[in-house]
């Protein structure tokens, strides 16, 4: 038996979770939140207990110097050296990635001169790599690429109309995200559906923070939403999804407010979406809570959302020339029902039905009728297991 960490790394949070494996039991879990800022959070979860500490964290390096020391005094474990494996998750893997992959300083280094492709993401994911190392330079580290998944798809779908040049020289083109867990809830489906991957065709919806759609054949990604960066695709908490690119060019001449195309971008990123329309909140539930008072910005902020998630499903169905099931899933797609029953009841002409007794919070399996000629599922998605499973698999061929 042999312990690993699956490890989410954002900018300022550290989520990991550690396992047994090949036994897939999770021993423990936690997130360190507000790195680099005042008040930082270490929230440490097993045995139905949970254990929160506020403490300043300076960086990454002392957010996995704190874990290991919580590790060993909540008795989880007994020696840094317990931990044979940690896993990553890392954003973008561009064109060099098509799976898992065993962190070496030549990997390290593609990591981090495609950052670009990732801005909000990949230096987060470097640095989180670059902890580990330094505190368990033992265990082998692998790098999960979000984007591995969609490298099946074919160039028709990842090709922009534009320039060949861009593509040739540049590297321009699709590569999606939320791979991870779009493959984990297509194996799930299929698991739940009775049926082979290989037979079904699937439109997996991501719908968190991040959102993403994907057109899942045969168990393989044949398109998704976002794009090169995940900015692309439906409406999200902070991000814009698609949008028009003249408006960039547009907004730079008139805005006097704006300096760069950079500037632009990160507004697109970051106070955009759920949170630029309503002018309130990128969270679903302080949404609701203001839908709920009549506030006529948060209506429309869900009204847009649920209109871009039924615009990108709907056009996946073509992709994929009908579909046997649909699957919701991540924070939204899990939670929330209203999303759930507006999407589906305003695409009901493929032949979705739900079951309002079944779409419930927290539902797990199919929420459709027997008669629902596209199935509809939840499936809480669980890429934590996704990155453990793909280490042990490196481990046992290492
Ligand atoms: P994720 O990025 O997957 O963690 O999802 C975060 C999003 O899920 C946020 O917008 C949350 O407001 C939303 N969410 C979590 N729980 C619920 C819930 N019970 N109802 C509606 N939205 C929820």
């Amino acid at each position: 038996m042999s312990k690993t960490l699956a490890v989410n790394a954002g900018s300022s949070s550290l989520k990991w979770q550690l396992f047994d494996m090949p036994e897939e039991h999770v021993i423990a879990k936690g997130i360190f939140e507000r790195i680099g800022l005042q008040n930082s959070l270490s929230t440490v979860k097993f045995g139905g207990e949970t254990h929160e500490r506020e403490i300043d964290i300076a960086d990454h390096g002392q957010a996995v110097m704190l874990l290991m020391d919580e590790l060993i005094h909540f008795n989880l474990i007994h020696d840094f050296r317990d931990i044979t494996g940690v896993g990553h998750r890392v954003v973008a893997g561009g064109e060099f990635f098509n799976a898992s992959t065993i962190v070496t300083p030549e990997v390290l280094e593609k990591i981090k001169s495609i950052s670009g492709l990732a801005p909000l993401h990949n230096p987060a994911n470097v640095l989180g790599i670059e902890a580990f190392q330094a505190l368990l330079p033992d265990a082998l580290a692998v790098a999960v690429f979000d984007t591995a998944f969609h490298t099946t798809m074919p160039e028709e779908a990842y090709r922009y109309p534009i320039p060949t040049k861009y593509y040739k020289d540049y590297a321009v083109r699709k590569y999606g995200a939320h791979g991870t867990s779009h493959m984990y809830v297509a194996h799930e489906a299929a698991k739940v559906l009775g049926k082979p991957l290989s037979e079904l065709k699937l439109i997996t919806a991501h719908i968190g923070n991040g959102a993403s759609i994907t057109a899942i054949k045969g168990g393989k990604s044949i398109d998704t939403s976002m794009g090169f960066t995940p900015l692309a695709g439906v409406m999200m908490g902070t991000r814009s999804g698609d949008l028009d690119a003249s408006i960039i060019p547009y907004l730079l001449k008139n805005c006097p407010d704006l300096e760069s195309a950079q500037q632009l971008i990160d507004e697109f990123n970051n106070k955009s979406g759920i949170l630029g329309v309503s002018e309130l909140s990128s969270d679903m539930r302080d949404l609701w809570a203001a839908v709920d008072e009549g506030n006529s910005k948060a209506i429309l902020a869900y009204k847009m959302f649920v209109d871009r998630l039924k615009k990108f499903i709907a056009q996946y169905f073509g992709v994929l020339n009908g579909a046997d099931a649909l699957v919701f899933t991540a924070g939204i797609g899990e939670n929330d029902t209203d999303v759930r029953s507006d999407v589906v009841g305003g695409l009901s002409w493929f032949g979705m039905e739900i079951v309002p007794e079944l779409n419930v919070r927290g539902a797990d399996g199919i929420i459709s009728t027997p008669e629902s000629k596209v199935k509809v599922l939840v499936i809480p998605t669980n890429e934590e297991l996704m990155i453990a499973r793909d280490v042990e698999k490196l481990k046992v061929e290492h």
